[in-house]
């Protein structure tokens, strides 16, 4: 059609001439004027405006095309809401059908511009224009029903191409067809047809991303359908051929080796003349022969002159040449897989695999680990077979054997394993050592016993072993291993102190582990002891006295006098034949690392209690990403053995590396085995701790909570007081509603200890300090294991972080920072500042002007300013790490040695912008 003016095109489009002029202005097209002729590619031009939603694009309109296809893919696939791997199917058959796709999305681009334009059209056309769509829906289901018989004939992608090419021509030539070249389209800017035409376009859009998903779910079968095919082609043609040929082939792939045609018929040469060449009697010379023996290995028959020689290998070499013909692999996934890795398992170069990794928006680094999501699509990308191979098979396989083997061991009673928590001064260490000097016999080595975490004692009613490792720390490192070693605890508590803080967390703990307790109230032989009232203390926590018609016994001791302490061993035995504990002799041994440290002249050395089996030296065992061969065994009083049963701690050497307390160790009937778990072990708790440090983080729990459908955010609270606990714990339990919830799994009054956040890696709670502070211990396993700790002041911040983190809402900023810590060595007073503390920066640095708080054992117990900070003689305004320094505190005298002073910094960020 011929060009129209300006004032033309708006009276056909329906719009005011300057409105036009505008928008064309904004198109980038040079009209002023109405009487000015617009041509059809100014048309274009407009066209690719409107198409873009009102922006100026680049004169030729082509280039959007593809964005276009990009955009609709990604919707087809959001709503049909699939998984990863059709994802990536889409995209790959979005590059076959660029061409359809392509027109379509320009008849889409007309239909906006005619919807644009058109919207101004008379609304007396719309029944008319609905009649029409009607019958132009019937007619594109007919259509669609007839796409689809056509696809069901499709078996390649490119064969559905050239039919997608052909039906788009045979559709132009259809006068009801609605698809039309933009020329025609363009110039029939009649507002009614456009109307029509824009309503069937939209349907026609449907429809096509209709037709486009079955397309891609057809295309999907049938390249299955292919694949399948050519392997049953393959298949028949293996059996065609002769058996040994088949074999052959497999070997050869194995081999990852192609065989060169004219062995090949060499090979067929061989078969078909009557006789074998090998019998053939006028071979001369060196001859080279590859045959196929029964067991499918290749029999190279050499033979110089007469002589004969037989050597059965592999060729590698001889017969066969890299092939020209593309190989499919299969690569083996299991868990995660570094990018190196798996380009060798294809057998590509890296810097293809990460170009293939760059198209799919993924950008990684040769050395970087690939999920095993992101490794299946990119091997399935680039035309290879993905095996999923589970990451615990070697694992599970191990634990098969060991539990076959176990189960034929017989079991016989075993003595308890019992662990001694309690307040702190309330005697453990005390009680440990009077039971451990009275009941376990010298060492042979001048009597010298050496502490090796763990000891047993023999009594006339049975044997008992003790785990002697610190406080609880012991006890919750292992079961943050998921290892629960104790069968027994002991709960001390000083008849003259009665129930205290830890003596609560002792119960919680050993209720969490549901191990039963057995009360020692000790200090009996103090003047002012009241066992009675420990009772009653014990009895408001649900430890109910026996005599009281309660389950736990309690007996009174005195770790000095070592009263009572017979009356407890009993009681503890008694407890246990109430726990019928068994274990089997007969078998190899299993059990847990009690300690273990690296020594300079022997090496790992790890203290392990056998749980079950008998441990002997030269077993070989795997102790969590440990292993070795025992090459010596000890007893607690150091004097060697050879071998150890149930429930004995034993001391042994041989192992690769230190084991972490807790560990699960076995034996295992190889060392091969056991190195290469090892090794997976030692990969995957890497992998592990990176993940675990990003999602144990509170602002990123909401998302934690949200991919693992686990709707309770896990807390542990310490404070300074109790009353600021129990304000803060009430308070977090009521924020829950049906969806979230808080859990408190421990608050106490102190310090921050290794106890709590261990308490923290097994329930995967973050950790609230209020007021307080972790001890250098509990810090060194938080950063370890990427613990959550958060310190607070102010109960409403607290309640406001755990409501936002909630909510997914909590940004990862810091509200307050500590800037330096310094260690009070000494206190002096002076005539001129008053009390004066001596003290060393143990951390960052000391700043005159900024807030201060006096720590004692680890709780805040100040919170001011400092009146001077000194050098020598000097006032200075900052020392820095490892300076000694003098720090007078303003309106405070009360500063001891030990006591530690914390500077701090208010950052004060606007959080809920
Ligand atoms: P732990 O912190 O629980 O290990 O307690 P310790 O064993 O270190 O004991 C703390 C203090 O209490 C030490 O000074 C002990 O001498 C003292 N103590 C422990 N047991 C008794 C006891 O039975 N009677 C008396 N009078 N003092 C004890
Ligand atoms: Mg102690």
């Amino acid at each position: 059609m011929a060009d129209v003016t300006v004032e033309q095109l708006a009276k056909t489009v329906g719009a005011t001439v300057e409105r036009l002029l505008m928008q064309m202005q904004d198109a980038g097209l040079a009209h002023t004027k109405a009487n000015q002729t617009v041509s059809s590619e100014d048309k274009q031009t407009l066209l690719a405006y409107f198409q873009n939603g009102g922006h100026k694009t680049a004169t030729d309109p082509a280039p959007a095309a593809p964005k276009l296809s990009l955009k609709r893919k990604s919707t087809a696939v959001k709503s049909g809401s699939q998984n990863k791997r059709t994802v990536n199917i889409a995209v790959r058959k979005k590059r076959v059908y660029q061409d359809t796709s392509s027109v379509e999305d320009s008849s889409t681009a007309q239909t906006n511009l005619n919807e644009s334009t058109a919207e101004t059209a008379s609304a007396n056309q719309n029944r008319e224009s609905l009649a029409q769509e009607e019958a132009k829906r019937q007619q594109a289901q007919e259509r669609f029903k007839q796409q689809q018989q056509e696809i069901e004939a499709l078996k390649t992608a490119k064969e559905e191409k050239a039919k997608a090419d052909a039906r788009k021509t045979a559709n132009a030539d259809d006068q009801t067809n609605t698809q039309e070249t933009k020329e025609s389209s363009i110039t029939a800017l009649d507002p009614e047809a456009l109307r029509q035409k824009a309503a069937a376009r939209r349907k026609e859009k449907q429809d096509a991303e209709k037709r486009e998903l079955v397309i891609k779910q057809k295309a999907k079968e049938a390249k299955e359908n292919a694949k399948r095919e050519a392997e049953e082609k393959s298949k028949a043609e293996a059996i065609n051929k002769k058996n040994e040929e088949a074999n052959k082939e497999s070997h050869l792939k194995r081999l990852k080796m192609k065989p060169v045609d004219n062995s090949e018929d060499e090979f067929k040469n061989n078969k078909k003349s009557a006789k074998p060449r090998t019998q053939r009697g006028k071979s001369r010379g060196h001859n080279i022969h590859v045959q196929l023996t029964e067991d499918g290995e290749y029999e190279e028959t050499m033979r110089f002159g007469s002589a004969r020689k037989k050597s059965k290998r592999e060729i590698k070499q001889q017969a066969f040449e890299m092939p020209t013909e593309r190989i499919i692999h299969t690569v083996e996934i299991s868990g995660s897989i570094a990018v190196t890795q798996l380009a060798s398992q294809m057998n590509v170069k890296v810097s293809e695999l990460v170009k293939n990794l760059m198209n799919m928006g993924v950008m990684v680094t040769a050395n970087q680990l690939l999920d095993e999501d992101t490794a299946t699509l990119v091997v399935e990308e680039m035309g290879h077979n993905v095996k999923i191979i589970s990451e615990t098979v070697l694992e599970d396989e191990l634990k098969h054997q060991v539990d076959d083997i176990a189960s034929q061991g017989l079991l016989e009673p075993r003595s308890p394993v019992v662990t001694v928590m309690g307040h702190v001064d309330h005697g453990k260490t005390s009680l440990l050592d009077y039971i451990r000097s009275a009941k376990v016999a010298p060492g042979e080595a001048g009597g010298i016993t050496q502490h090796i975490g763990a000891y047993h004692v023999e009594t006339d009613h049975g044997m008992i072993t003790f785990l002697d490792t610190p406080g609880h720390a012991a006890f919750t490192a292992m079961r943050a291993r998921g290892a629960n070693s104790t069968d027994v605890v002991i709960l001390v508590v000083a008849a003259d102190d009665g129930v205290m803080p830890q003596t609560e967390e002792a119960i919680q703990h050993a209720k969490a582990a549901d191990v039963p307790l057995v009360v020692a109230v000790n200090k009996c032989d103090k003047e002012g002891a009241d066992p009675e009232r420990v009772k009653t203390e014990l009895a408001g926590k649900e430890v109910i006295p026996e005599e009281w018609g309660g389950n736990v016994q309690f007996i009174n001791v005195s770790a000095h006098t070592g009263e009572g302490i017979d009356n407890l061993l009993d009681a503890v035995l008694l407890q246990a034949e109430l726990l019928e504990l068994k274990a089997a002799k007969n078998i190899p041994a299993k059990g847990n690392v009690v300690e273990s440290r690296l020594d300079k002249g022997r090496g790992a050395i790890a203290t392990v209690l056998i749980r079950n089996g008998t441990l002997k030296q030269g077993d070989i065992l795997l102790a969590g990403q440990s292993f070795g061969r025992i090459r010596a065994m000890y007893d607690e009083n150091r004097k060697a053995i050879k071998e150890a049963g149930p429930s004995m701690p034993v001391e042994i050497l041989g192992l690769n590396d230190a084991p972490e307390a807790g560990d699960e160790f076995l034996v295992v009937p190889s060392e091969k085995k056991a190195r290469e778990i090892a090794a997976l072990r030692d990969a995957r708790s890497r992998e592990e701790r990176l993940a675990r440090q990003q999602s144990a983080k509170l602002e990123n729990m909401f998302n934690a909570m949200e991919s693992s459908h686990q709707n309770v955010l896990n807390v542990i609270i310490k404070t300074d007081v109790r009353g600021s606990l129990e304000a803060i714990q009430s308070s977090l339990l009521e924020i829950g509603n049906d969806e979230v919830s808080v859990n408190i799994v421990t608050g106490g009054v102190g310090g921050i200890t290794e106890t709590d956040v261990n308490l923290a890696v097994t329930s995967q709670a973050v950790i609230f300090g209020f007021n307080v502070r972790a001890d250098g211990a509990a810090k060194r396993i938080i950063e370890k294991e990427g613990i959550d700790l958060r310190y607070y002041s102010v109960i409403y911040d607290v309640i406001d972080d755990v409501k936002q983190a909630l909510t997914g809402m909590l940004s990862p900023e810091v509200r307050e920072e500590i800037v330096g810590v310094a260690e009070v060595r000494d206190v002096f007073n002076s005539p001129k500042f008053g009390l004066i503390a001596g003290s060393m920066v143990i951390e960052g640095t000391i700043s005159r002007n900024k807030p201060i708080r006096v720590l004692r054992d680890n709780v805040v117990i100040y919170e001011g300013e400092l009146e001077s900070l000194r050098r020598f003689k000097d006032d200075v305004n900052d020392v820095r790490n490892g300076m000694e320094c003098g720090i007078g505190v303003k309106n405070y005298q009360d500063v001891k040695a030990g006591d530690k002073i914390e500077v701090f910094d208010n950052k004060l960020i606007d959080r809920t912008l």
